[in-house]
């Protein structure tokens, strides 16, 4: 069987990657595309898409704690997930970035990466535990 959505979208990114979790259902911006790809051959590592399109009943659900007018709503933000660097620890840089999260050490290597490649620093959001990245 063929996964849904099993589509390769640019050299690093498939579509499924990009589905609101409860429907399956996606959209997603060319130029967020765009600029993941050129934010993934800058960063070197794969980037896991914690959060990308949401239907509404996804973004409304209070666990995924949407705003109501968020761009995930019409496929123009994603999220990246932070992973806390513990020295010493298993949860150590290469650990995280081999697993797509962004190491808690390096989310302002991340950001530079993400202006140097086109995005304004007000579509660049550090929210914690994600770096949320939108286009307008
Ligand atoms: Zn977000």
């Amino acid at each position: 069987m063929v996964a849904r959505n099993a589509v390769r979208i640019s050299t690093h990114f498939w579509l499924y990657e990009f589905a609101s979790p409860d429907t399956g259902a996606v959209i997603i911006h060319p130029v967020l595309l765009y600029r993941l790809e050129l934010l993934r051959l800058a960063w070197g590592d794969p980037l896991l898409i914690a959060s990308g399109y949401r239907s509404a009943a996804h973004n409304a659900d209070p666990k995924v704690g949407g705003l109501p007018y968020s761009r995930h709503l019409d496929g123009r933000a994603v999220d990246l997930p932070i992973g806390t660097v513990e020295v010493p620890g298993p949860h150590s840089v290469p650990w995280w970035r081999a697993r797509g999260w962004i190491p808690s050490t390096e989310v302002d290597i991340l950001h530079a990466l993400a202006l140097r490649v086109g995005w304004s620093a007000g579509q660049v959001h550090d929210e914690g535990d994600h770096v949320h990245l939108e286009v307008g």
